[in-house]
């Protein structure tokens, strides 16, 4: 039931239909029997620093994640951020004080970390060189994050070289960035492989790398999930790699979102479970 007391808080994006966070949330809120709701947000792309600007009026929306295209624009949004939104330069989480000032935190990068804890127990990110596929905002919480967790060298391949010559720029010298057509040499000796690119999102085989170059030991993992197993990990699962799915850093980065927005742990339901069948999987 809504109620006087109901908390509101939300996911902001554009699109944002195809949005699992508000499955995820509403379903960890009826479960520990908090009086809040999660919704949706999608204003328009001009639009977004009004729509945060006016929640320092207080009393009105606790907080929001942040995704696409406004994660950069939320950390920009902010008077203060944490170390890891600062590293990666954009936020997926802002809280709304009452004395409306606005915190902004990244939550990706430990889902990613966590993701790995729970499909490959076991993977050490300080063990050696990872290999990042992409150099957009997704790719820049990983990179952090693995910082952070002490990856020694992190090797940023993308598409457009310069876009990864400006990441290792502002996250500093252990970031090694190269182009796709380097991927061969870039993936031997990682402990892993994270694909952070858009590259699936047009559907068909997605990104093309040879993954049979990296160590037999290595795990490789897709931040894409539509469908689960993509084409890039099915790849890895036919070489043999263990693999990590980018739902389960979905379902990781929103538990810390829930309790700075909530104030409570997420209860221990299954939400992967009700997220797939969202997805109809
Ligand atoms: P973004 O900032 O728009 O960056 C897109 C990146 O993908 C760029 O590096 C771009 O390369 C590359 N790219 C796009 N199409 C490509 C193609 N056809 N071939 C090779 N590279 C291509 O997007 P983002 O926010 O970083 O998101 C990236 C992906 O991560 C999306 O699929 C998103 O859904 C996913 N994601 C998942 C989670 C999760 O919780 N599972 C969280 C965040 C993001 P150029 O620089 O050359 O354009």
């Amino acid at each position: 039931m809504i109620t006087a007391r109901t908390v509101v808080a939300g996911v902001v994006g554009q699109p944002i239909g195809h949005s699992l966070s508000p499955v995820l949330h509403n379903a960890w809120l009826a479960a520990a029997g908090i009086d809040g709701v999660y919704v949706a947000f999608a204003p328009r792309a001009e639009g977004f620093a009004a729509f945060v600007e006016g929640q320092r009026g207080g009393g009105a929306i606790r907080g929001v994640n942040v995704t696409v295209p406004f994660k950069e624009a939320a950390l920009a949004a902010a008077d203060e951020a944490s170390a890891r939104a600062r590293l990666a330069g954009a936020a997926n989480l802002l809280v709304f004080e009452t004395d409306g000032r606005i915190r902004a935190d990244n939550t990706d990068g430990v889902g990613l970390l966590a993701a790995f804890d729970e499909q490959a127990p076991g993977f050490d990110p300080a063990a050696g060189p990872v290999a990042v596929l992409g150099a957009g905002g997704a790719a820049r919480g990983a990179v952090a994050a693995l910082l952070l967790a002490g990856t020694p060298e992190v090797r940023v391949l993308n598409r457009t070289l310069s876009k990864a010559q400006d990441l290792a720029i502002d996250l500093g010298r252990k970031v090694a960035p190269s182009s796709l057509a380097g991927a061969r040499g870039a993936f031997a000796g990682v402990t892993a492989v994270i694909n952070a690119t858009a590259a699936g999102m047009a559907g068909g085989p997605g990104l093309d790398v040879p993954l049979e170059a990296t160590p037999r030991d290595a795990v490789v993992m897709d931040m894409f999930y539509k469908p689960l197993e993509t084409p890039f990990l099915a790849r890895a699962k036919a070489l043999g790699r263990r693999t990590v799915d980018g739902l389960e850093m979905l379902v990781q980065q929103a538990a810390p979102s829930f309790e700075a927005l909530f104030g409570a742990q997420p209860p221990g339901i299954d939400v992967r479970a009700l997220a797939l069948k969202a997805m109809g999987q």
